[in-house]
């Protein structure tokens, strides 16, 4: 039923809008491990990582001190373009359920690249431009983070270099569109154009590619172009910094109807959405003051949280990058190609990671069938057509609702709803022709991803 205290929609005003970023970092009682240079194996300085990244991203990783950091101006000014994002009630939902529980999700996908890599993406490009940089290279697993980069870009005039996984590129002929029409290049990898592609080729000969094989060809192609840098959409701190935006919004929007969250849900990738999402939440969760339930949710195709190790390990195939700890497959680990291409990665945000170690957050693995079945349930109630990879977190709402109907609990339940799935289209023609699979991992799958973590303590 519906309540007439609380709004389908709940909206902010623009002069509402966060003026600051939440660091996690400065709140943690135990930090993360430092990442370490692969070549000398101690921590990271900011020269190390400016050899890569831009140089005030690189400040904004090393930051263990400052609670908020500001969103300079003209990104305050684009976020209002695109955000807030609403925050809504999903009352057709809760009725189709027929549960006692209250459901309300965060809906990141009303923008054209359709998803929240863009709240990442235009801080990322503004820091670039800011530079004096001229051109940016990076990866793109399903596509979302190249779109929304190319958006960025174009509005920053940059040129930018798309390294987009070989499968993704070939399921999703319309992304690629998208990220042309901004003037993005695209490029399916592992390609003939980089050292490392050509190397990984001649290993795995036919291969679909993986997001690990995309970060090492963009790495490279960054170190030898002048005035070019690499950027990354997502397992860096820096990108969870940006999208604290979601959970700093979903926070007033919460507060100001007082509604306390009883369970805080998001899908997980790299971490960068489902970290934002918790961002602002987990300090409480910390100090012990709130005792949300937060949980990742993560593909079975590809659980680096509820079956990965907690370690030192590279975040891509080419072994280039700083050395992260975090929960990992191995970065030699292939995930099966499934229709989530967004959470296809073998490693997890380092913060997130420590979370889940402490004990902090709660993992839970799903199978692709039943995020589907999660998917389409949402899409008949709630009119929005999901993206696979947001749809993870819809299955675990509904499930943590199923079981309130059975307990008769009205507990409150908020996820995050990533982006659209109108260019998932052929995901949703294999789930209704039922031809989707589920493959599971078997542990010799996993022993071959273990076996390539780097021997590091
Ligand atoms: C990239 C992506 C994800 C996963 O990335 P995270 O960094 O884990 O947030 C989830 N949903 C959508 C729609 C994406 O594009």
């Amino acid at each position: 039923m519906k309540d007439k205290k609380i709004p389908t929609k709940i909206f902010l005003s623009e002069s509402e809008l966060p003026k600051y970023w939440y660091n996690m970092n400065a709140v943690m009682k135990d930090k993360h491990e430092p990442a370490l240079n692969p070549k000398t194996l101690k921590p990271c300085t900011l020269e190390d990582f400016s050899e890569v990244f831009c140089e005030e991203l690189a400040k904004q990783e090393l930051n263990f001190t400052d609670e908020y950091i500001e969103i300079p101006e003209e990104v305050q000014d684009f976020y209002a373009m695109i955000r807030p994002s609403p925050l809504t009630r999903a009352y057709c939902l809760e009725k189709v359920l027929d549960t006692p529980a209250e459901i309300y999700y965060k809906f990141e996908g009303n923008n054209t690249s359709g998803s929240h890599k863009l709240n990442s993406a235009i801080a990322q490009a503004y820091y670039a431009k800011e530079q004096g940089l001229t051109s940016l290279t990076t990866e793109t697993g399903a596509g979302q983070w190249g779109t929304a980069l190319s958006m960025a870009c174009a509005y920053y005039n940059m040129d930018l270099t798309v390294f987009m996984v070989k499968s993704s590129a070939e399921q999703k002929p319309f992304r690629k569109a998208v990220i042309e029409t901004y003037g993005g290049k695209v490029i399916p990898s592992p390609s003939e154009t980089t050292k490392v592609g050509r190397k990984i080729l001649e290993q795995f000969p036919g291969t679909g590619g993986s997001l690990g094989c995309a970060v090492s060809e963009a790495t490279e192609k960054a170190l030898e172009t002048p005035n070019c840098k690499y950027v990354l959409g997502s397992v860096m701190d820096h990108v969870v910094l940006h999208q604290s935006i979601i959970g700093l919004e979903t926070k007033i929007a919460l507060d100001k109807y007082n509604i306390e969250p009883d369970v805080l849900i998001a899908c997980v990738g790299g971490g960068s959405n489902f970290g934002g999402f918790i961002a602002p939440f987990v300090k409480d969760v910390i100090n012990g003051t709130a005792k949300y339930k937060i949980i990742g949710v993560e593909p079975k195709s590809c659980p680096s949280l509820t079956r990965g190790k907690y370690a030192y390990d590279f975040g891509d195939t080419g072994k280039m990058t700083p050395l992260l700890k975090m929960c990992t497959l191995g970065n030699g680990f292939m995930p099966a190609v499934s229709h989530s291409g967004g959470l296809r990665y073998h490693g997890m945000n380092p913060i997130v990671s420590k979370l889940y170690h402490d004990g902090y957050i709660d993992a839970v693995a799903v199978e692709q069938t039943r995020v589907f079945e999660a998917a389409v349930t949402f899409a008949k109630s709630e009119g929005i057509l999901p993206a696979p990879e947001s749809s993870h977190a819809i299955r675990v709402a509904i499930d943590e609702a199923l079981k309130c109907k059975e307990t008769g609990e009205k507990k409150k339940i908020v996820f995050c709803l990533t982006g659209t799935g109108y260019f998932d289209l052929a995901a949703y023609s294999a789930y209704n022709a039922k031809t989707m699979s589920d493959y599971v991992p078997t542990e010799e799958d996993l022993k071959k991803g273990f076996d390539s973590l780097p021997a590091v303590e």
